[in-house]
C-alpha cells in the first residue's frame, strides 16, 4: 500500500534550520543549496515527523492523488 500523503515544504517560511533533515527516517528532505527544504515525493512516507520538528512551521502534508 503506497503512502497516502507527503511532506510539502513552504520555501518563503523555511529557515534552512535543518532540524527536519535530522528527523526524517527515509532521508527524503534536504536542503537545496543552503536554502530551503525539498522533499523527494517519492522517498517520503508522510510520517509527518519533518513537521513536528519545524520551527517555522513551514511544512504541511499533503495528500496524494489518487492513481487507479
Ligand atoms: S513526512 Fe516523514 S518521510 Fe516524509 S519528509 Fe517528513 S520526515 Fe521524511
Ligand atoms: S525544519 Fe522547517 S525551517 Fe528548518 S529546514 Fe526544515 S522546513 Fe526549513
Amino acid at each position: 500500500m503506497p503512502p497516502k500523503r507527503y511532506a510539502k515544504v513552504d520555501r518563503n517560511r523555511c529557515v534552512s534550520c535543518g532540524a527536519c533533515t535530522h528527523e526524517c527516517p527515509r532521508d527524503a528532505i534536504s536542503i537545496f543549496k543552503g536554502c530551503y527544504a525539498v522533499v523527494d515525493k517519492a522517498r517520503c512516507i508522510g510520517c509527518g515527523k519533518c513537521e513536528k520538528a519545524c520551527p517555522a512551521n513551514s511544512i504541511t502534508l499533503l495528500m496524494r492523488e489518487v492513481t487507479a
